[in-house]
């Protein structure tokens, strides 16, 4: 009899206590940033291969190493349809644009050039009348843009060889060259900010935890701080009308489409290009459709994100399907994604329509 007591207790034990106890303990100490669920849902899972119209990115890096990383890319875009990617520059060449263009010679047709400008001297009387020589020079070598110029509150207007350090888009001696910039017909491209979670106290509330973590804003030194950054830029489009700026990310304005919608219906000079934030539009699936649809002529097909064919087709599968609670771990964040499933007519506008009115 005592021995059956002892053998149901045991029973008891593994069965219910064990289970329980295993299970406390990784409540306890899973870390957010460990958290790789996968979806157990029965429904439509769909791959697409290649986008369903031509592909212009507009918004990609010198990520290539040498040739053959070329040639591979080159395929990659081949097998996804990304007719022609624009590699801006910034800071990432570390050599002189006409370098740059010489890299990529073999597939010229496939790749366009950006340029930046050069803050060397800045604050001397003839820095715009340099600067905007070099700039003439490089549209003369094929660059069809000045970009990436970015802000994240600090003032860093990436530029070659000399960077804008401490300088903000709606800096008066910026003017000059933003001016002709229009009179070129050179679209800016500008990062502005970062997903807002990133300038917020990092604690439990905080919506991008994961990622705001890996890219935390430290706004304690002198910083513009999310909202300053946005009037500055605002102040830059309203004083050059002519020059066409392109917030590149959503202007890092995905959790507010309302206000972005706001600032594309007051300023016709502005564009957006949804390159690297797919992780914060396909979580709000029909806002961000609804957005797209509504402003699809000022919207422009981007990725800042590698040379991989998975990753043109993390992208594809976001703005083409109906598919629902999928998970992209590249992205980062602790949420699931749903497809955003555009009309072709905005697709196209997105993909290459839109892009091709611009860099005419
Ligand atoms: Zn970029």
């Amino acid at each position: 009899m005592k021995k059956s007591i002892s053998i149901s207790l045991t029973l008891l034990f593994l069965t219910f206590i064990t289970p329980l106890i295993r299970s406390q303990q990784l409540t306890d100490t899973l870390r957010l940033k460990n958290y790789k669920p996968v979806s157990i849902f029965n429904i439509p899972e769909t791959v697409v291969e290649k986008g369903k119209f031509p592909v212009i990115d507009v918004h990609s890096h010198d990520y290539a190493l040498n040739e053959e990383e070329i040639n591979a890319w080159v395929e990659n875009m081949n097998a996804c349809g990304i007719e022609k990617t624009h590699l801006l520059s910034c800071n990432w060449i570390g050599k002189p644009f006409e370098e740059f263009v010489k890299k990529y010679a073999a597939h010229a047709g496939r790749f366009a050039f950006w340029t930046s400008f050069d803050y060397t001297g800045f604050g001397e009387p003839e820095w715009a009348e340099k600067a905007i020589q070099t700039l003439i020079r490089h549209k003369d070598l094929g660059a069809v843009g000045v970009g990436e110029m970015g802000d994240k509150g600090m003032g860093d207007l990436y530029g070659y060889p000399v960077p804008g350090k401490g300088i903000h888009i709606d800096h008066p001696k910026l003017k000059p060259l933003l001016e002709k910039c229009a009179e070129l017909n050179m679209p800016i491209n500008i990062h502005i900010a970062e997903p807002k979670w990133m300038y917020e106290p990092l604690d439990i509330h905080n919506d991008g935890y994961v990622t705001s973590a890996k890219w935390y804003i430290d706004t304690t030194k002198v910083n513009l701080g999310y909202e300053g950054l946005m009037l500055s830029f605002e102040n830059a489009l309203k004083a050059n009308p002519k020059t066409k700026f392109i917030a590149c990310h959503y202007l890092n304005m995905n959790h507010d489409l309302e206000r972005l919608g706001k600032l594309l219906d007051k300023y016709p000079n502005l564009y957006i290009d949804i390159a690297g934030r797919m992780g914060e539009s396909a979580v709000t699936p029909r806002t961000t459709r609804a957005f797209l649809i509504k402003y699809a002529d000022r919207v422009l097909f981007g990725t800042d994100n590698g040379m991989n064919a998975s990753m043109y087709r993390h992208m594809f599968r976001i703005l083409e399907t109906n598919d629902e609670h999928f998970y992209i771990q590249d992205y980062g964040y602790h949420w699931s994604y749903s497809g955003l499933h555009l009309p072709k007519k905005v697709l196209k506008k997105i993909y290459y329509e839109n892009a091709k009115k611009l860099f005419r």
